[in-house]
Parts: C-alpha cells; structure tokens; sequence
C-alpha cells in the first residue's frame, strides 16, 4: 500500500478491490465490449435514488444496459417546454394564446434528452424502461416542495405535475402518483420523434415499470389492462402506450 494512502478512504479501498477481485473475472468481457463496442439493447431511465439497481433487478452484465438517471426517472418533454397545468393559461382555455405561452417555461439543455436521442439514433436500442419506485423523494417533494435554494430542482419537479392529484400526500396517493408519473413520462418518450417512428415501426419497445423496494418487486405497466401488474404474474415486461399488441391468433392489436 502507497505509504500516502489515507486507511480512512473507503472508496479508494473498493476501487482497489475492483481491479484486484472483480476485474481479473470478467477482464475478457471487458475487452470485447472494448474491441467490438457497446450494444446495449435497453436504454434505461431509472430514478438517481441509491435503492434502485439497474442491475440488479434486471441481472444484467456490463455492456447491456445504457442508463440515464435523474432525480424522478422524469423525461423532458422534446421540444424543451413544459406546460404548468396549474399556472395561468397552462389549462389551454379557447383564445389564451398569449396566457399559454406565459405558461410554457423551458427547462433548458438536458442530459436526459441527449442520452434519449443517442440510444435511439445511434445505439438502435429496442426496449425503453422508465423506472419509478415505492418511497420516491421527488415525487413526494412534488407534492411538498423543495428549498427555495434548488432553483433547478424546482423547475425539474414540475415535470410530475400532471400526475399529482389533487388530495393530501398519503402512502396510498404517493404510490399512485409513482405509478401515474411513469405513465406520464412514457406518453412524454412519444412526443420524440425518433421514439415515435421507432415504436411505430415496431422496432422499439416501451416498458414502464414501478419498483417496489420493500417486495423486491417490479410491477410492469400493461397498457391494455391500464394498470401495474407485478412482474411475478404478468404476462410481459410492459407493453407501453401505442405498442402494437400481438393477439394470439396473431392479429395486431393496436392500442
Ligand atoms: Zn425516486
């Protein structure tokens, strides 16, 4: 050990052990994902907080998950505004142009696009999973509001407030607006041009799930049945808004 090593600093610790135990395992899939590039086929967007694990929940290995994370798992919408229901105009009352466009703010350069755009363009990924989760804090700052201080965070939240209802915060409306904000954001992954022609074509999936921590449980949006169906009694991994359903008689359902 470098004599300048501080015993406290844990994390220099685990990137040691990483390279000592982990990677002399695995160094060969390392290598070819190096050589031949990544191809991940599912682009996940997945909330930052440290309970959800990508990984884990999907067992997956390196080089087949290509992930965006953010506070909500809350996708922009493309063209960069976002309508506030609750400000004036933001209701689109008949003639109230003006009041709209007073409603509509942007919400600035975001990676969360970017990374949607390249997924789709360049990596030609077939499965989009947004993912939400029991106990959420941004869907619970949605309803209780955050530090005058988090400016962008604040701006942010508004992204989940079509899917607020209109009661008191309580365990069972906080679960239900988890579970509406992920429908929300897959009907907002359509306003992308690229994600529409995709999914049109049938070339790309969208699967919008809610993981339940405490079950150890992700429970999968059927958009036919219009509701979240845990993954250990559903009949797929989600079928999203406006994916062609095949029937088992093997007519396209369209929804
Ligand atoms: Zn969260």
């Amino acid at each position: 050990m470098n004599e300048n090593t501080d015993p406290a600093d844990e994390l220099l610790l685990r990137l040691r052990r990483f390279h000592s135990d982990y990677f002399p395992l695995h160094q060969q899939r390392f290598q070819d994902l190096v050589a031949r590039g990544q191809h991940p086929k599912t682009l996940f967007i997945g909330c930052s907080d440290s309970r959800v694990v990508p990984y884990l929940l999907t067992g997956s290995e390196p080089g087949e998950l290509f992930i965006v994370r953010n506070v909500g798992a809350f996708i922009p919408p493309y063209d960069g505004y976002v309508t506030d229901p609750h400000e004036p105009g933001g209701g689109c009352p008949p003639g109230a142009r003006a009041r709209l466009q007073a409603a509509r703010q942007w919400v600035g350069l975001h990676g969360t696009t970017a990374a949607i755009e390249f997924a789709v363009l360049n990596l030609h990924v077939e499965r989009i999973v947004v993912c939400g989760h029991s106990h959420c804090g941004a869907i619970r700052a949605a309803y209780e509001g955050v530090s005058q201080e988090a400016v962008a965070l604040k701006a942010w939240l508004k992204l989940a407030r079509e899917a607020l209802l209109p009661v008191q915060s309580s365990p069972e409306a906080l679960r239900r607006t988890e579970q509406r904000a992920v429908v929300l954001q897959l009907e907002r992954l359509m306003g992308y041009p690229m994600v529409r022609r995709e999914v049109e074509s049938g070339r790309l999936t969208l699967h919008g799930w809610h993981y339940v921590i405490e079950d150890g449980e992700v429970h999968t949006f059927d958009v036919r049945q219009g509701n979240f169906v845990p993954a250990s009694v559903a009949s797929n991994s989600g079928t999203g808004p406006y994916q062609p359903y095949v029937e088992h008689d093997g007519q396209i359902f369209s929804s």
